[in-house]
């Protein structure tokens, strides 16, 4: 197994305000305003979207199943599990995510993560805030979903990584990327089916053995961008309960919400 040839913490890093730079904002923020991330109409001195889009966004709450955070349509009690979970029951112990994967949330999740949009972070982590406290409560730290270092060299940020970073301000917790990594440059999941998304991320994550004592005995949230099946993140909560982690949970952006 190759080590990771860059430091495995490297994300995109705001350069620091410049006197000059805060000095013209106001002209620059009339001069150029900030485009809604979904309709591009001019919404002024920060970054998000518009309140007509805002709108159409559609934020996940309760009920929902009690592992993995599926919306339900009809309340099923407060420890209803949806079938994926009663099934095959994950490895971690929570999911949440703040909004369903549609079409007005893709403009926002896919220019995030592709289109170097990184100073839509600290929208795109306030919106997570709302489903945060149970995840958080408790835990030692978070970690993102690693990307391989060939990848990140190409992306030049994880997006996972950022949220992390951010949200740690936010809550008062240690962001910990270095204690997993993705060893196996894997094929992007578009079109394959859960069983495929499985294979194709198995043996894909590891705890480097120096990381093992840190990581042991405690409860670690990982943080992602898009649960589609939740085989990522399941496959990352695996290597860390091997290197003895004591639970994990999961915090991501938006997810694929199917029927029950
Ligand atoms: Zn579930």
């Amino acid at each position: 197994m190759v080590d990771h040839p860059l430091p495995v913490a490297t994300a995109y890093q705001p350069p620091s305000a410049k006197p000059w730079r805060e000095a013209l904002a106001p002209a620059l923020d009339f001069l150029l305003p900030h485009l809604c991330a979904h309709c591009r109409c001019p919404i002024g001195r920060e970054p998000g979207v518009c309140a007509a889009c805002w709108a159409q966004l559609s934020f996940i709450t309760a009920p929902q199943c009690h592992c993995c955070g599926l919306p339900f349509p009809y309340d099923l009690g407060p420890e209803a599990l949806c079938v994926e979970c009663l099934e095959r029951p994950p490895s971690f112990t929570l999911a949440r995510a703040a909004l369903r994967y549609d079409d007005a949330a893709k403009p926002l999740l896919l220019g995030f993560k592709h289109a170097d949009k990184i100073h839509w972070r600290g929208l795109l982590t306030k919106m997570l805030l709302p489903q945060a406290a149970p995840i958080l409560a408790g835990a030692a730290g978070m970690i993102p979903v690693p990307l391989h270092w060939s990848r990140l060299l190409r992306r030049k940020y994880n997006q996972a990584a950022l949220i992390a970073q951010e949200l740690s301000a936010l809550a008062a917790i240690p962001h910990r990327p270095e204690l997993l990594r993705r060893d196996k440059r894997t094929t992007p999941h578009v079109a394959m089916n859960r069983k495929q998304r499985q294979k194709n991320v198995t043996g894909a994550f590891s705890v480097p053995k120096k990381f093992h004592t840190d990581v042991a005995g405690k409860t670690w949230v990982l943080i992602d961008d898009v649960y589609t099946t939740g085989s990522t993140v399941d496959a990352c909560s695996k290597a860390l309960l091997e290197a003895g982690a004591s639970e994990i949970r999961v915090l991501c952006l938006a997810r694929v919400c199917h029927d029950i």
